[in-house]
């Protein structure tokens, strides 16, 4: 099936940013097709070879609304977040493959009342500001604006607008964020959903980890990561950093194929070794182990101790399009203590996986992981 994709994806170590249909996003798949073609739609827009980065070109429009006065966010704050701490974040959080760059719109009055309406917001702002910018230099735009209560503190979209603009029509991502709330944590979450993730919630099944029902959702619950509560700038998780193309032979992600003890390492820093394990499990909905520690901007995650999340790893699954949910293994429920600590079994029910934290040290964490034997008969020789 044709899907409107403009994404970046790990090619050969290097990174594409593309748009167009596409109906596979493996490596592969993205490796055999041609810059362009007018058939599908599809038209690599930059293409960077290893160990480039990747520097998604970003215009930060700061914009007020007909007598409203603008908020007292300032320009230089707001570059230095976004280009420098979010940028930060980003690069150390993609191993180097990804941050950005750009520039910012000093705040403009916009010819329209306070509104909610993102849409009208757009139309207002890009023809007032086109004149200053040339927007086929830049791939998104990030609308600030005293939103007001609007029932959310900003909005991102993975799937571009096409926009007019004096240079002609432009594809672009938007984010939006209510300046009152303009915070690093906002804007690496916004940008984080232009570049295709979805939250990172918590699965809450009471006194068990799993169950068929009786379980509730906290859309935003996983304290570890910015595409949930991660405050103010964690890692993003396993998952969310393989479908991103993070990863590579490097830094891996290993996908458990035999029972065994596996040496993983800081999720956190660029250094080789296996940065996340992948339990496949007959539903689809892999178990992925990761091993965070006290590093770079995961530094202070653990609240002085009040959570364990240092102590030993956090364990996520999939949840539903393009979120993920992180999993307590020794319930009752407690987010903030997600953590699986060595020498306390964690036993999937659904598969029998048996997952061992045995050592946890600060270069490394050895995991045991045993596979259920299957029984392939009807009889059970035991
Ligand atoms: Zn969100």
């Amino acid at each position: 099936m044709l899907r409107r994709l403009f994404a970046v994806a790990a090619v050969a170590g290097g990174l594409l940013f593309f748009r167009g249909g596409v109906s596979g996003e493996s490596p592969a798949a993205l490796e055999a097709l041609p810059e362009t073609d007018e058939a599908s739609g599809f038209e690599v827009l930059r293409r960077t070879q290893p160990p480039a980065l990747l520097s998604v070109r970003t215009l930060v429009v700061l914009a007020t609304f007909e007598g409203v006065a603008p908020p007292t966010l300032t320009e230089p704050f707001v570059r230095e977040t976004v280009f420098g701490a979010v940028d930060e974040y980003y690069r150390e959080q993609s191993y180097g493959r990804l941050g950005f760059e750009g520039d910012i719109q000093p705040w403009v009055s916009l010819p329209i009342e306070p509104t909610c309406s993102v849409a009208d917001v757009r139309r207002a702002a890009l023809p007032l500001i086109d004149a200053n910018w040339d927007f086929r230099t830049f791939e998104t735009v990030v609308l600030v604006a005293p939103y007001g209560a609007c029932g959310w503190a900003g909005l991102g979209s993975r799937f571009p607008e096409t926009v007019s603009t004096a240079e002609g029509a432009v594809e672009l991502l938007f984010a939006y964020i209510n300046a009152a709330q303009f915070t690093p944590h906002l804007v690496a979450h916004e940008l984080g959903h232009t570049l295709g993730s979805h939250h990172s919630g918590f699965l809450n099944c009471g006194v068990v980890t799993f169950a068929s029902s009786g379980c509730s959702i906290s859309e935003y619950g996983d304290y570890f990561d910015v595409m949930g509560r991660g405050q103010p700038l964690r890692h993003w998780n396993a998952i969310h950093k393989l479908r991103a193309g993070w990863f590579d032979d490097q830094r891996r992600v290993e996908t458990v194929a035999h029972s065994g003890v596996f040496s993983v390492t800081p999720f956190e820093t660029a250094t080789p070794g296996i940065k996340a394990l992948r339990i496949p499990r007959p539903d689809g909905n892999d178990l992925f182990v990761e091993y965070r520690q006290p590093i770079g901007f995961d530094a202070g995650m653990d609240q002085g101790g009040f959570s364990d999340v240092f102590q030993g790893v956090l364990l996520h699954i999939p949840g539903g399009f393009r979120k993920t949910l992180l999993l307590d293994p020794t319930p009752p429920a407690e987010p903030h203590r997600a953590a699986l600590t060595p020498g306390r079994p964690f036993i999937d029910p659904l598969t029998g996986t048996r997952v061992v934290v045995l050592r946890a040290q600060p270069e490394t964490l050895e995991v045991s992981v045993t596979l259920p034997v299957r029984h392939q008969g009807t009889y059970d020789l035991q």
